[in-house]
């Protein structure tokens, strides 16, 4: 439920109001827009009486939520989040940002120059994986701790963040100097992992599960903000159909779709969507016209020996060109025109 106050309440008023709520063993979260503030409610929302709380001076009106996502929910925090990852470096609310680097850490050069030329395109977050969660476990699972200690290499000699996946949580101590964490599409119903990083203070970067419905999705959000962290990228990145000609299918109406559903940024993968690198930039362009908060996008200096996913990297050069192309189109996308 959320009870949308009018402009300049009497803080008495407010006050009893909020004490009357909390015997009720209801949670407050406030949202304060510019000319409103919203409350929302959460908790067992059947015992409050709608007619008393309409009646109030200082209420302009009630709603109850039907959805099951509360915190992920737009009607409670009409104005959009951004989560702040460094100095000068936010996603969402008019900030744009792309994430590129590997799909994982293969030694120390390799990490290393391909964040050199990531930041020379002006991109500001460096994604690379140490802990790989692959189909086989024949295939090459990544340097884990050792990959870890490579990316904050790599980021001490660029000065880019870094964005790396989690697969367990007693890994959680090694994720000290990571500056976002990356839940992947096959643990983002990993409801353990989710709980518990509720309970940290970093960014959360949620890819959507492969066969996962933004209902789900959101509820998966949902866990991370009930824990209270509310520093949360969603990330779009195909999902399974029937059609098999590309890795996976890019939905790319989820990005407008979740902008009514939630607060929360958006942001598109288009190389695991396609699995093609030649489809990659056509569709970052297509994800930048529909109102994405961002981009991620892997980036290898040698694709051919890809120890993962080398089919769907870009070479250094044609990031530079997908990142010119982004930059020239970000003006004339959709949500970026007063009044949309
Ligand atoms: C990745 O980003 O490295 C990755 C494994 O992606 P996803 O979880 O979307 O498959
Ligand atoms: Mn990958």
């Amino acid at each position: 439920m959320i009870i949308v106050l009018k402009e300049h309440p009497d803080q008495k008023q407010l006050d009893n109001l909020v004490s009357w709520l909390e015997s009720m063993d209801l949670s407050i979260q406030f949202s304060k827009g510019e000319h409103t503030t919203i409350m929302g409610l959460i908790g067992d929302t059947t015992v409050v009486d709608t007619d008393l709380l309409n009646a109030l001076d200082i209420v302009e009106g009630v709603r109850r939520i039907q959805e099951p996502y509360k915190k992920a929910n737009r009607k409670f925090h009409p104005d959009d989040t951004v989560v702040h990852i460094a100095e000068d470096i936010d996603i969402g609310g008019g900030h744009f940002q792309i994430i590129a680097g590997p799909c994982s850490v293969e030694s120390e050069e390799q990490v290393t120059a391909i964040a050199e030329a990531i930041k020379a395109t002006g991109t500001k977050l460096y994604r690379g994986g140490a802990f790989k969660p692959r189909t086989s476990p024949y295939s090459f699972q990544g340097l884990r701790t050792t990959g870890i200690r490579m990316l904050e290499k790599a980021k001490e000699a660029t000065g880019l963040p870094i964005v790396t996946e989690i697969m367990d949580i007693s890994h959680l101590d090694l994720f000290e100097n990571v500056d976002v964490i990356q839940v992947g599409a096959r643990n983002m119903q990993n409801f353990e992992l989710l709980k518990e990083l509720g309970h940290q203070p970093k960014p959360v970067l949620l890819k959507r599960g492969l066969s996962s419905t933004l209902k789900e999705w959101l509820m998966s959000a949902e866990y991370v903000m009930a824990g209270g962290n509310d520093k949360i990228i969603l990330c779009e990145r195909g999902i399974r159909t029937f059609e098999t000609a590309t890795r996976n299918t890019l939905d790319l109406s989820a990005v407008p779709m979740l902008k009514k559903k939630t607060h929360l940024p958006v942001i598109v993968d288009p190389s695991h969507a396609t699995g093609i690198a030649a489809l990659v930039e056509p569709m970052a362009l297509a994800a930048t016209a529909c109102g994405a908060d961002g981009l991620m996008i892997e980036v290898h200096n040698n694709p051919e020996k890809a120890l993962c996913d080398g089919a769907q990297s870009l070479r250094p050069e044609q990031f530079a060109r997908l990142v010119e192309e982004v930059n020239a189109l970000r003006p004339f996308a959709y949500g970026q025109q007063a009044g949309v």
